[in-house]
């Protein structure tokens, strides 16, 4: 292959991303226009070890990403222990609360176990640096952005099968020898 053809072929960020085409959207939380009611039952439905948490459905911009345990373990305790909380209850992420009615239950505030930081590349990073960066940094996830908005997430297994795919070897060997 010339360079012209490597280059055409090299795989990129987007091409290993999920969701692709045919898969369900990727499942977000949205920082303040969810109940508790509506984030279990996105727990429920779902087997996701995290979940990017968004500005709002409509923007897709990126404001953090969730731990799947650690939204059990707070919803859990909050319902058992945070007075008045309710199924209807706001789950915010935000950092002030936004207005509600005064007669609106308790809002459940996760803003705590948010990681406000997580590790994002555009679309059309070549998976090459993509697989760098998970080695070095020692990644599990990574999310993907395009012109502000998430479009995908990559996880550590995603890159070993398509390791794995492309050198047809045993992943595990691969990532890490
Ligand atoms: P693993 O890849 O280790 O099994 P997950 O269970 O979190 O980790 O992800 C399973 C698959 O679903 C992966 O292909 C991943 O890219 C994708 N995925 C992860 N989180 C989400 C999400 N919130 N919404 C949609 N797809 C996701």
């Amino acid at each position: 292959l010339g360079a012209k053809e490597e280059i055409r072929h090299k795989t990129l960020a987007t091409d290993v991303m999920r969701p692709q085409r045919s898969d369900p959207p990727l499942s977000v939380l949205t920082q303040s226009r969810m109940t508790v009611e509506e984030v279990e039952r996105l727990i429920a439905d779902t087997t996701y070890s995290g979940f990017p948490v968004v500005i709002s459905q409509q923007s897709q911009r990126l404001v953090g990403f969730v731990l799947r345990r650690d939204l059990v373990i707070s919803l859990e305790n909050a319902r058992r222990y945070q007075e008045g909380v309710v199924s209807v209850s706001a789950v915010l992420f935000t950092e002030c609360d936004p207005p509600a009615s005064p007669s609106a239950p308790p809002a459940v505030k996760l803003r705590s176990i948010l990681d406000l930081s997580p590790f994002t590349v555009t679309a059309h990073t070549p998976m090459e640096i993509v697989v760098d960066i998970f080695r070095k940094l020692g990644l599990r996830q990574c999310l993907v952005i395009q012109n502000g908005r998430l479009l995908g997430i990559i996880t550590k297994k995603d890159i070993l099968k398509h390791m794995a795919q492309m050198a047809n070897r045993d992943p595990e060997s691969i990532l890490f020898n």
